[in-house]
């Protein structure tokens, strides 16, 4: 079953195969949630199911699962059936081969006004080529400016017959009240960590390095995935190394922050991780739960017998605070320093 491709998403997929099962698409969707958690997959999917052939029901109805193996399935699946177009971001178009320059400037990070253009004035114009619905999926929509959502906003208020505008976003509030209003919104949720693991493993991960993945993910399943295992390895040392950190030892605290607050994206995942560390931490006090970090399982055990709750608690909260200023510009290596300082300084009680 194809639709079963986009994991742990019940109740979108539900909402999608009903409106399938009807024959009655929405003129707009809206697809939101966080980035790897199956939107453009389900787009796909959603175009193939309305184009496919391969079913028994006759020509002319939309099918509740596409069959994946039928001419427009496949051109579908291929990016080059005529009647499904997908817009993404200048730049991306162009690596991809797709952009043609215009009046000789360069690729926009955004997907931009004459994009939208092209789109509404063009290729929407035009009558369908082969397919049953025409589809046109956004992605990232919300890579849009404001002056290519305005552009679409006629297109949303008029839709063009038999013609289905996915818009996909990890972010839906960067789009205009204006488009969102005018969208059906389909939610994507977090994938459960417990499936992340399983399908992570099943992809080669060793149990450790698929709890720390999935940790990390904030339940994207694309996300985890690509977390190499030598990037979670170099996460496990610097968790054992801050586990390893001395009181008294103010130099090896520098040292830390140096090593570890050479980038910004490194220095926050590092905080993420911290986090999830004391958190495995207080969950072996209140004794029990399965630890996110298998292995650093001995200085989880440590730390959970030589720091109060209280303590544990308040080292938690100041990495919070860490990963806060690192989203708002902190130098990485001021950032960090400051974190192992209040580590060693600020104190909940008289035991760490
Ligand atoms: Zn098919």
């Amino acid at each position: 079953m194809p639709f079963s491709e986009v994991i742990a998403q019940d109740r979108a997929v539900g909402a999608l195969r009903a409106a399938l099962r009807r024959g009655e698409l929405h003129h707009a969707y809206l697809f939101g949630g966080p980035a790897g958690t199956g939107k453009a997959r389900a787009a796909r999917l959603l175009a193939q199911a309305a184009n496919c052939q391969g079913g028994p029901e006759g020509r002319d109805r939309y099918r509740e699962e596409p069959c994946g193996s039928c001419r427009p399935c496949r051109k579908i699946a291929a990016d080059n059936h005529p009647d499904v177009l997908w817009l993404a971001e200048e730049r991306v178009m162009a690596r991809a081969g797709r952009w043609e320059p215009r009046a000789g400037r360069s690729p926009s990070k955004d997907i931009v006004v004459d994009q939208v253009r092209d789109l509404v004035d063009h290729w929407l114009s035009m009558k369908r080529f082969e397919g049953r619905r025409r589809f046109v999926v956004m992605d990232p929509a919300d890579a849009m400016n404001p002056q290519a959502q305005n552009a679409l906003l006629k297109t949303l208020e008029e839709p063009p017959d038999d013609t289905t505008l996915v818009l996909v976003a990890a972010g839906p509030d960067a789009l205009l009240p204006t488009i969102r209003s005018r969208c059906l919104y389909v939610g994507f949720g977090p994938i459960p960590d417990a499936i992340l693991i399983s399908r992570l493993e099943a992809a080669g991960r060793s149990p450790a390095e698929a709890r720390l993945a999935a940790a990390l993910s904030g339940g994207s399943l694309g996300r985890a995935l690509a977390l190499e295992p030598a990037e979670l390895d170099a996460l496990h040392e610097a968790i054992r190394a801050a586990a390893g950190l001395a009181p008294d030892d103010a130099l090896g605290w520098m040292a830390f922050a140096r090593a570890h607050g050479e980038d910004r994206t490194q220095a926050a995942d590092l905080c993420e991780l911290l986090g999830i560390w004391l958190r495995d931490v207080l969950a072996a006090q209140a004794g029990g739960g399965s630890p996110a970090l298998l292995d650093v399982a001995d200085d989880t055990a440590r730390a959970a017998a030589t720091l109060s709750p209280a303590e544990v608690a308040r080292r938690r909260a100041e990495v919070a605070w860490t990963l806060l200023a690192l989203g708002q510009n902190a130098s990485p290596v001021l950032a960090l320093e400051r974190l192992v300082i209040r580590w060693f300084s600020g104190r909940a009680d008289g035991r760490a």
